[in-house]
């Protein structure tokens, strides 16, 4: 298990939404575990702020996150692996911002269209399936 703050190894620290009853299995989420008191306190200030809004990502928003990485890290080591971030000037940072959301853009957009490409695939196999069961009952 992974922190959900910095990607460390989890370390049995949790977060608990006490806005939900303890019969709610929404309360728990092993997607929510942390290193450290320090990245659970951060979560938990986060959560806090959006009143405990913020929504577990989808796997399609999870697979657009992890297509950022290569992107990203390109980017990075492109301008100079080696610099912190405070290091960088604004237009560095806004082509950073754009790496990134080019790649989530570009693979939501590609998993919709692989989604919606199996989901016309059923239902041509049904209709197919349909057509089938039609005629073969117009044949009796
Ligand atoms: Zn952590």
């Amino acid at each position: 298990m992974k922190c959900a703050v910095c990607y460390r190894t989890a370390r049995g620290f949790c977060w608990v939404n006490s806005n939900l009853r303890r019969s709610d299995p929404n309360r728990y989420s092993d997607q929510w575990v942390f290193c450290s008191r320090r990245c659970q306190d951060a979560f938990s200030n986060l959560m806090e702020k959006t009143e405990g809004r913020m929504i577990d990502p989808t796997d399609m928003e999870f697979s657009a996150m992890k297509a950022c990485l290569v992107p990203l890290g390109d980017y990075v080591g492109a301008i100079g692996m080696e610099r912190t971030m405070a290091d960088y000037s604004r237009d560095e940072v806004l082509m950073l911002i754009e790496v990134v959301i080019t790649a989530y853009q570009d693979r939501m957009i590609a998993e919709h269209e692989q989604q919606a490409e199996k989901n016309r695939a059923f239902l041509e196999e049904r209709l197919i399936s349909q057509g089938k069961a039609c005629s073969s009952g117009g044949l009796i």
